[in-house]
Formats: structure tokens, C-alpha cells, sequence
């Protein structure tokens, strides 16, 4: 007897609606969900092999202890114990502050992201890592700065779309397709990325452009917009702040500078001004993952923001939307326990990454466990996050985790982080656990719902609740399991978890608003948007999104005579995931350096030969991979991360980064290139 499950898939952030098909308790087939508007059928391949990765023989089901024999199974019990034994101790010898935790993206955000922040504080560590020292939180700072919350672009009724940096087709197949859709209906799509991506090769206009300077040609179209009176002078009058200092700034951002520094021509530049102005307010800038590691990532992507706001495209369909969520209960203890008296590790260096996002920054992390800047960390927990692989500097990384007198890492596989643990626990997939799936885009809820459990595979709920029993923290987590804290999120909105469960697809709260702003002040400092902010200029920076030429093509360019972008996203990988998929997935893609035919001849390279790779921090041996003249610009490298057998991170560096969010350069980082070996 098959039966079929709704439920959403956590492969990756999309969280499409999947219908589960289930024979004699196992699960047999996915496929997505037709009647859902989210992705309204769709499920891609990630999403298929879930199942295969579920139940992949290879998969960690019973608690690990690292001896001096090697891995021992221990039970679930004992191994729970030892590591609340330890925790204590390293709270009474160094404070609960040497014991901090990190999130991976595999889990997710949202009701996992809170129960680790609600752990941190009820033990009494502010020390709470995750991938968004890496990913996102640029952006969310860069459009929070100017335009108080992050945008969402409403691709779907926009008539022109400008795409920084993102390769949705290949990352958000729901984005790709609401883009697809608004070009059936007349509009324009353009494409600002240094490589021909795959929806670069959709776009009516893919604009090459160098790495990293994405500033100078937003506000080279600023100038052009102000300069032509093609901007909404009502809006700008009436909801913005900073509009005469960002236009005398940007007045140097002349047609011939944007082109020097961006490699953008001037007949581009021109149209792109002239275009986007006059689709306006039904025209969208949306930045990328590729425009937040970079030296100057958030004044980048304060610029792009500042375009739209500029031509009035703010919370007007067609345009910018500034989306109400849910306002669900919040599981964190910031108002309860604040520890206020306790520096968060980052916090001093990168103050608006905490302040916007209450993040401690990942490469500090290292510095705070091996040198105990500002303080020794000595203990760490890591859920589904693979830094030793992933982080920059990946050598750095991988001492640091050695020095940690406590690491334990939850995961469903070993992984190269695992194996630097001292006890690796067995977590839930996303099929073994409950929680809410929020979607402002189409302001829905729905409910990922447990499918099977494994008996030591605890979800992270069990898992925290274990532990906090344990240290005596029980009271913060007084519920039995997660449809407890599904049903108590719920309280006070106007979903009632009793509907959400009957709900095959989701319930839907509200109704999009748009120029919410007539209403109610924007959520800046100003209550107006901010083409300047003045309180950045009271934390020492630029009050203005000054642009910064970017290491490569200044001081660096003699010695390192290439630039390496890091990151471009593949159908069949995820970050680190594609070592734990199955063979069938992960053998369709490789590690390999992406070199442009002019750069290949010069080195005498060709393709599959071996090439050395160097930048300030290390060497690495890489095939070489000679890509169309179009694929790439000329003297542009590109090398996706995550491998099992390969790790560009060896040759990132952690301490190129953003002043105002600490993201690494990963994207535009100088590097030489010779040939080792002929294929
Ligand atoms: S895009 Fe693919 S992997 Fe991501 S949630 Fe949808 S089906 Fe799953």
C-alpha cells in the first residue's frame, strides 16, 4: 500500500513543496507538489536523490568517540553525558563564554537557527556561529542600510530585471522560474556577472564585468540617472535622506572611470541607466551570494540598493517589495538573557554584523580559539556545517578545531570537519524532524513534517533539550518535542497550528501590501531611506557607499597577475554536500579551474592539464578546465568549493575582507597561475 506525504524539501534553502510517496515505511519517490504556488510542481535533481542520500549506507546512525584506537560506538546516553560533563567543566574553569556553537546552511535557518541561539544564551555563551559570517548577512546589511529591511524583488510582475552576482536557475529554481515567466510577459532580463552563467545565457544582456567592482558601476548609473533627471524626485524628496551627498559622490563615477575600473563599456553603462529608469518603479536590482566576497561587498551592495530606491522602485509591485513575515514567537533569549557583560566573539571588529545579526564572525572564531583574542574558545558544538572544507583558510581552520579541548559534531555523515571531533553524534535528516516553513514571498506557512525517525538521530530540538536537561537548563526547554514548539510559535498570530496540520498546503496569512511606507517610516535609523547613513560614519566608516578599487587590480596585480572567484554554484553540488550524495550525482561534476583561451595560450595550458594555483596563504594542484571565450572574462579564474578529494579554501585568505561585515574575498582573490603537468 503506497502512501504520499506533503512536506517540504530542506536539500536546499528553496523549500519546495514535495509529495513523499511511502511503501512498507520507506520512502519510494519524490515529486513536486503541482497544486503548490511556491514551485507549483517542480523538484530538482537534489531534491529527487534526497531519498538515496537519506538512506545511504554510508550514513552515521549511532554516536562515535573518538579513542586512541580510532572511532568507538558509544550509546546514545553515555555519549550525551560525557559531553554535558565536559560543557560544565569548561563553564566552571573558563566561563560558559569558551563554549560556543556553529549552524551550518544544511539545517536551515528559521526554528533550528533559534533553538541554537536559545541554547547559547539559557547556558550563557553569546558565542553563536553559523554560514552567515559567509553567506547573506552582507546583503541583508548592505539593503538594511539603506533601505531598513532586506527587498525582496517581485520578479514576476517586474517589466526589467537586473541580476547581480546570482545564478537563480542553477541556485533558486522558483526565482528562475518567476523570472521566465515575467519575460513571457514583455520584460527584460540583464545579467552583471563575470561569467556566462546559466542565466547569464538567458538574459537579453549579460554584462561582463571585473570581480568585486560592482560599486563603481551602480554608482556610474546613479550618476547617469541623477545627471538626466530620470530619478522620482517626489519619492527621493519626500522618503530619503542623503540624496545631494550620494549625487555629488557619484558625480565621479564618469562613463570613462566606470569603464576602467569595471571593464563596462559606455554604451552599456548608458543603456543600463537609461533602461532601468524608465521601467521604473516596475524594475528590479537583485544582488547575489557573488557580490559578498569582496573587499568592499556591503558599499557595493548599498549602491545597487540605492538605485532602486532612487528611481522610487521601493515596496511597489513590480519592484522592491519589503515584505511583512509571519510574526511567529521568537525562541531566542536576547530580551531575557541578554549577557550584556559579555563580549561576542567578533562583535569589536565586525560591530554591524553583530548588530544586525547578532552573528560572531567565523574567522575571528579561529583567532579566538588558537591566540584567545579576545578570549580562549575551548569547547565547540558544530550542527551540519563543514568549516574545515568551506571556511577560508581552510589549514588555519583545521588547526584551530585540533586545539578545541571539547568538539562535537552533529551531522548525518562523517565529514572533514567530523573527523577533527571528539564525539560525533548522528543528526536528523530533514525527513526526521517538525518545523515550521515560513515564505513571505507568497506569505504562506506550511509544516515540514516528520516522515521516519532513526532511534540515535536525534533532531536538533532532542538533541539541546538532551543537553540542557543535563547542565541544568531544562527550564528553557520545557517542551516535549517539536510539535509542542511548532504549536507555541503559532500562539498569538493568526494561524492556528490545528488548521496548519489539516493544511496539505499551508495557510496563507495576508495579502501582499504595497507602499507601506505612507503608513509607517521605513526600519532605518531616519525612519526615511538612507543613501547616507550618519550613524556608520559614528562607527568610524564612510556614511556614504564609497566605493574601493579591489586588491587584485591594484598593489597585488605585479606578484598576482589573476584574480580567482570562488563559490559558482553546480546543478549537482551544494557546498560540501555533493561528497555525502550519491555516486550517481557526485560523478557528474568535478573540481577544476575555469581558465579563459587567451589566459590558457599564454600559459600553455590546456585542458585537463595540471595547474599550480598560488596566493599569498598557500599552493594548490588543480586540472585545468579551458572554457568557451564568452564563459569567462580573460584573466578571471573560477573554482567551485565544497570537494571531498580537493580544497580551495587551502588558498583563501580569512583576513581579506569587508571592513563593515568581515565576509571574506573568496571571490576576488589574487592568485598566480603555472602549468605543473601536461594532461
Ligand atoms: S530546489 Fe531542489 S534541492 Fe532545493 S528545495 Fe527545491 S527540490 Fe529541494
Amino acid at each position: 500500500m503506497e502512501e504520499i506525504i506533503t512536506t517540504y524539501c530542506r536539500m536546499c534553502l528553496e523549500e519546495c513543496c514535495i509529495n513523499v510517496h511511502i511503501k512498507d515505511g520507506k520512502i519510494i519517490d519524490i515529486k513536486g507538489n503541482k497544486n503548490h504556488p511556491w514551485n507549483e510542481g517542480k523538484v530538482c535533481v537534489k531534491g529527487k536523490a534526497a531519498m538515496d542520500w537519506v538512506y545511504s549506507e554510508n550514513r552515521i546512525k549511532k554516536p562515535l568517540k573518538k579513542t586512541e584506537a580510532g572511532w568507538k560506538e558509544v550509546s546514545l546516553e553515555k555519549a550525551l553525558d560525557e559531553i554535558a560533563e565536559k560543557m560544565k567543566g569548561l563553564k566552571e574553569r573558563y566561563g560558559a563564554e569558551s563554549v560556543s556553537f556553529w549552524k551550518g546552511e544544511a539545517i536551515g535557518f528559521g526554528q533550528q537557527e533559534e533553538y541554537i541561539r536559545r541554547f547559547c544564551h539559557a547556558f550563557g555563551t553569546p558565542n553563536y556561529f553559523s554560514c552567515d559570517s559567509l553567506c547573506f548577512a552582507s546583503r541583508y546589511m548592505g539593503y538594511s542600510l539603506v533601505e531598513g529591511k532586506m527587498s525582496t524583488p517581485d520578479f514576476q510582475n517586474s517589466n526589467y530585471i537586473v541580476i547581480w552576482g546570482n545564478n537563480p536557475v542553477i541556485t533558486h529554481i522558483n526565482t528562475a522560474a518567476r523570472i521566465r515567466k515575467a519575460r513571457k510577459n514583455g520584460a527584460k532580463l540583464v545579467v552583471i556577472d563575470p561569467r556566462e552563467t546559466e542565466t547569464a545565457s538567458l538574459a537579453d544582456l549579460h554584462i561582463q564585468i571585473n570581480p568585486g567592482t560592482d560599486g563603481a558601476l551602480a554608482l556610474g548609473i546613479i550618476n547617469l540617472i541623477v545627471k538626466n533627471n530620470w530619478y522620482d524626485k517626489e519619492f527621493v524628496s519626500e522618503y530619503t535622506i542623503g540624496f545631494e551627498k550620494l549625487k555629488n559622490y557619484a558625480k565621479k563615477f564618469s562613463p570613462d572611470y566606470v569603464k576602467e575600473e569595471t571593464g563596462v563599456s559606455k554604451d552599456r553603462l548608458y543603456s543600463l541607466a537609461r533602461d532601468f529608469s524608465k521601467h521604473a518603479p516596475k524594475a528590479i536590482n537583485h544582488s547575489g551570494n557573488g557580490l559578498e566576497h569582496h573587499e568592499n561587498g556591503v558599499n557595493n551592495i548599498r549602491a545597487i540598493a540605492s538605485i532602486g530606491a532612487l528611481c522610487g522602485c521601493i515596496d511597489k509591485k513590480g519592484g522592491e517589495l519589503l515584505l511583512e513575515g509571519l510574526e511567529t514567537r521568537s525562541l531566542t533569549l536576547y530580551d531575557e538573557l541578554p549577557l550584556e557583560d559579555i563580549q561576542p566573539i567578533g562583535a569589536q571588529k565586525f560591530p554591524l554584523l553583530y548588530q544586525y545579526r547578532r552573528e560572531c564572525n567565523t574567522m575571528l572564531g579561529m583567532e579566538a580559539i588558537l591566540n584567545g583574542d579576545p578570549y580562549h574558545i575551548r569547547g565547540m558544538i558544530i550542527t551540519a556545517a563543514n568549516p574545515a572544507l568551506t571556511n577560508p583558510n581552510s589549514n588555519k581552520v583545521k588547526n584551530s578545531l585540533k586545539n578545541l579541548e571539547l568538539l562535537v559534531v552533529r551531522d548525518l555523515f562523517m565529514t572533514e570537519t567530523a573527523e577533527f571531533a571528539d564525539y560525533v553524534l548522528p543528526a536528523a535528516s530533514f525527513f526526521e524532524r517538525s518545523e515550521l516553513v515560513l515564505n513571505s514571498n507568497i506569505k504562506r506557512v506550511g509544516l515540514r513534517k516528520e516522515i521516519f525517525t532513526y532511534k540515535d538521530c536525534q533532531d536538533e530540538y532532542e538533541f539541546l533539550e538532551s543537553i540542557a536537561k543535563r547542565v541544568g537548563i531544562k527550564e528553557y526547554f520545557p517542551w516535549d518535542n517539536e510539535d509542542e514548539v511548532n504549536k507555541w510559535l503559532l500562539e498569538g498570530t493568526e494561524v492556528s497550528y490545528k488548521d496548519l496540520k489539516e493544511a496539505e498546503l499551508g495557510v496563507k496569512y495576508g495579502d501582499i501590501k504595497y507602499r507601506k511606507y505612507k503608513e509607517q517610516p521605513f526600519n532605518t535609523l531616519s525612519g526615511k531611506i538612507e543613501f547616507a547613513a550618519r550613524h556608520l560614519k559614528n562607527m568610524g566608516f564612510s556614511a556614504l557607499p564609497k566605493y574601493k578599487l579591489p586588491s587584485y587590480a591594484g598593489a597585488l596585480k605585479q606578484e598576482y597577475p589573476y584574480v580567482l572567484i570562488t563559490g559558482a554554484r553546480k546543478m549537482y553540488h551544494v557546498h560540501s554536500r555533493n561528497g555525502t550524495m550519491p555516486d550517481y550525482l557526485k560523478d557528474k561534476v568535478r573540481p577544476e579551474v575555469e581558465i579563459h583561451p587567451k589566459d590558457g595560450k599564454k600559459l600553455g595550458v590546456k585542458d585537463g592539464d595540471i595547474v599550480e594555483l598560488s596566493s599569498k596563504i598557500g599552493s594548490i594542484e588543480i586540472s585545468a578546465k579551458i572554457v568557451g571565450e564568452e564563459d569567462i572574462m580573460p584573466k578571471v579564474l573560477q573554482i567551485t568549493h565544497g570537494w571531498r578529494n580537493f580544497n580551495v579554501n587551502e588558498i583563501t585568505d580569512d583576513f581579506m575582507n569587508d571592513p563593515l561585515s568581515g565576509f571574506p574575498a573568496v571571490r576576488s582573490l589574487p592568485v598566480k597561475v603555472k602549468k605543473v603537468k601536461g594532461n
